[in-house]
């Protein structure tokens, strides 16, 4: 890819420009946790999205999109904002760093990434955190810190892209770091790296490709579900609660209400677990708890989707140690871990099994821990 967005800048602009890269994400478990004040554990993967960057002298960015294969041309003042949706990722970037007292000038771009659009591993967030990450480099000397970066790709979401996404993804893309996960407490946004190098063991995505419309209804519900429980228990949110203090009130809320709040108070504990697994190098433990998060997000918390679920049941089939839904649910991946010599058989028969009641394969996304926004060498 590095080569290719050479030739190309070469091409276009004439010069040589600075290499920048940012990756996408998964989150190993930890999910639905973050509006109740608890973990998520993600990581920077071996996706990513890299972009050449040149200061050009003028007031006006100029930006190709090779997997777009598109050009746009922008100024840096409010009323400059282009109409191309993936152009305004990148004004949003300069727009959100000039906000908060960075400098921006023109600079000429082409940019290139290979993070699956929409399958849940934030190719989005590769592209906000690859160009904050660059415009600190080049004309911040630096001094925009990463959580602040982090901040940048988010508010850009929320002011230019029209998604009320939360911290963890640009989290993760800014962050990432090389054979190690992040445990962020979405209370206090502190942070800590755990190890995470599963020798013997491969982690995989399979994307369903379902997309159910309309998950903002059920979404809420949960969130107001939990918020009903807090209330009721008399804390801020779950994060505070244990399963004793829910029995307590097991008949003071609805049936539906104590399942979201079990599953929540469960999935805190399993995040610890997980991290404490970690440590030991135990990933059987790691992929038990990814199996009892499935369990949980499918019955107690009602996200899952009948193919999702399928996948699951398949992977169990095949013996793989850990496997459950990532992100919010209602479709996308399940993500994987499975040991070497389970590997093949486990994609061959999902693969088979999957088209022959779906009439379509999932597609298989394998991945590899990795660095976050990082400069590349030239
Ligand atoms: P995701 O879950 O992958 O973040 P989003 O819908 O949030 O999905 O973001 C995808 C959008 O990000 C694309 O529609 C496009 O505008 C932009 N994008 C992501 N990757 C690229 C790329 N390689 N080239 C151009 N634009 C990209
Ligand atoms: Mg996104």
């Amino acid at each position: 890819m590095k080569e290719k967005i050479q030739d190309q800048f070469k091409k276009r602009f004439g010069t040589d420009g600075v290499l920048y890269a940012s990756a996408g994400r998964i989150n190993l478990i930890g999910e639905h946790t973050d509006y109740n004040g608890g973990f998520v554990f993600p990581g920077a993967i071996d996706k990513y999205i890299m972009a050449e960057i040149n200061i050009n002298g003028t007031d006006k960015v100029r930006v190709y999109s090779m997997d777009m294969d598109a050009y746009c041309e922008f100024g840096l003042n409010e009323e400059d904002a282009p109409q191309e949706q993936w152009a305004r990722y990148i004004f949003g970037v300069c727009r959100e760093t000039i906000k908060r007292g960075g400098v921006v000038k023109g600079f000429d771009t082409v940019f290139a990434g290979n993070v699956p659009l929409g399958a849940g591993l934030s190719s989005s967030a590769a592209l906000e955190s690859c160009f904050a990450f660059a415009l600190n480099d080049m004309f911040n000397g630096n001094k925009i810190d990463k959580f602040e970066l982090a901040k940048i790709g988010q508010s850009t979401e929320h002011n230019y892209c029209g998604v009320n996404c939360g911290i963890m993804d640009q989290f993760a893309s800014v962050f990432g770091k090389k054979d190690c996960l992040m445990r962020l407490d979405c209370r206090s946004l502190e942070h800590e790296y755990f190890p995470f190098h599963p020798d013997g063991y491969k982690l995989v995505l399979l994307n369903s490709k379902v997309k159910h419309e309309l998950v903002d209804s059920p979404y809420n519900k949960r969130r107001e579900s939990c918020e009903r429980v807090a209330a009721t228990l008399g804390v801020e949110t779950l994060r505070d609660a244990s399963y004793t203090m829910l029995a307590d009130i097991r008949d003071k809320v609805s049936d539906e209400d104590y399942r979201r709040a079990r599953f929540v108070i469960g999935e805190k504990q399993r995040v610890l677990d997980v991290c404490d697994a970690l440590e030991r190098g135990d990933y059987e433990t790691v992929g038990r708890c990814m199996f009892e998060t499935h369990d949980g997000l499918s019955r107690d918390y009602e996200v899952s989707c009948e193919e999702l679920d399928y996948l699951n049941d398949v992977a169990r089939e095949c013996g793989v140690t850990g496997s459950r839904i990532m992100g919010g649910g209602f479709g996308g991946c399940t993500i994987n871990l499975v040991k070497d010599e389970r590997y093949d058989n486990f994609i061959a028969t999902a693969k088979e099994k999957f088209n022959a009641k779906y009439g379509h394969e999932p597609e298989v996304i394998n991945v590899i821990i990795s660095d976050g926004a990082h400069k590349v060498e030239g």
